[in-house]
């Protein structure tokens, strides 16, 4: 599911960036064309700065009317905690954390993030707070340096200089005939996926939230770029409290806890040597 392309700020950047752009408008309508309708209770109110712990109470979700995707979920994420989901295909890992950013709202359940319920939580100021890396890199025909920018509008030269080198991609930078200048996407460089993901990395690092959720790629990159990327991964990680969807087993190794849903619920919760002693699904799964 594309469900992370679109937190507000991502709209305001297209527009800023493409006033007239035909290219910018059509990704403009599409991405509101996509946007939940979500609206800010008329008594929510400015999220404070989270630190990050997670709560989800009794929450259930349902795309369609009786048939329940998530399942009465209730666990407890510490802030500063990498907490990473496995299991089978359609067992509810993307929908549960689409949940955090309100892309769609429990069916019943609540999710608290410091002891405040979401929906009491003005949305852009949540979603200011976390960061979404996705395998579905979304870059738009513009500079390099707007594409990382996009992290966080009115960030600075430096600023956007620190998060590229942070993402490893001051080689490419350095490569580029008109370094951060060069118009990317279609009509300029194209970027290869690991390069997209560092973009994706490098935007994280930029907004600097205090959440973040890793949507692991599923296409396997070559060996070494693989391990570039997951030692920048690491080190976002570092502070914040990280939710990481996992569609390969080996990179969640050093997690703090794994959570292993099946059919919408928790099957097993524990980090990889407990799991594995365990003998169920997760030690299935590593076999
Ligand atoms: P994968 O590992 O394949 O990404 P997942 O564990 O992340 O799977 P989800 O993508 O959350 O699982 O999907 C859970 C279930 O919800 C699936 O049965 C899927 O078909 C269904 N689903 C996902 N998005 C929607 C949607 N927008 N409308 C209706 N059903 C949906």
């Amino acid at each position: 599911v594309g469900v992370f392309y679109r937190p507000l700020e991502k709209i305001a950047a297209v527009i800023e960036t493409y006033p007239r752009g035909i290219a910018g408008f059509r990704r403009y309508q599409e991405l509101l064309a996509t946007e939940p309708e979500i609206a800010d209770s008329p008594d929510a109110v400015e999220a404070p700065a989270l630190r990050g712990n997670i709560s989800f109470e009794g929450v259930s979700f349902e795309y369609d009317a009786d048939r329940p995707i998530i399942r009465d979920i209730d666990l407890t994420i510490r802030a500063g905690e990498t907490i990473a989901f496995v299991g089978p295909s359609g067992a509810g890992k993307t929908t549960l954390l689409a949940l955090l950013p309100r892309f769609y709202e429990p069916t019943s359940g609540r999710i608290t993030v410091d002891g405040m319920e979401l929906s009491h939580m003005r949305l852009n100021s949540l979603r200011k707070q976390i960061g979404l890396v996705s395998q579905d890199v979304f870059l738009f025909g513009g500079t390099l340096r707007e594409n990382i920018a996009y992290g966080r509008l009115g960030a600075t030269d430096s600023e956007i200089r620190s998060a590229a080198a942070q993402a490893q991609l001051t080689a490419l930078i350095d490569s580029l005939p008109e370094g951060l200048d060069t118009i990317v996407g279609e009509r300029g460089v194209m970027l290869s996926g690991g390069q997209k993901q560092r973009v994706a990395i490098a935007r994280a690092f930029l907004k600097n939230p205090p959440i973040l959720i890793l949507d692991e790629a599923t296409s396997a990159l070559d060996s070494h770029t693989e391990r570039e990327i997951q030692d920048s991964l690491d080190r976002l990680a570092v502070g914040r409290t990280t939710l990481i969807i996992a569609h390969r087993l080996g990179t969640i190794r050093n997690a703090d806890r794994i959570v292993v849903l099946n059919q919408g619920s928790i099957a097993e919760i524990g980090n990889h040597e407990e799991l594995l002693g365990r003998g169920g699904i997760y030690a299935q799964l590593a076999s």
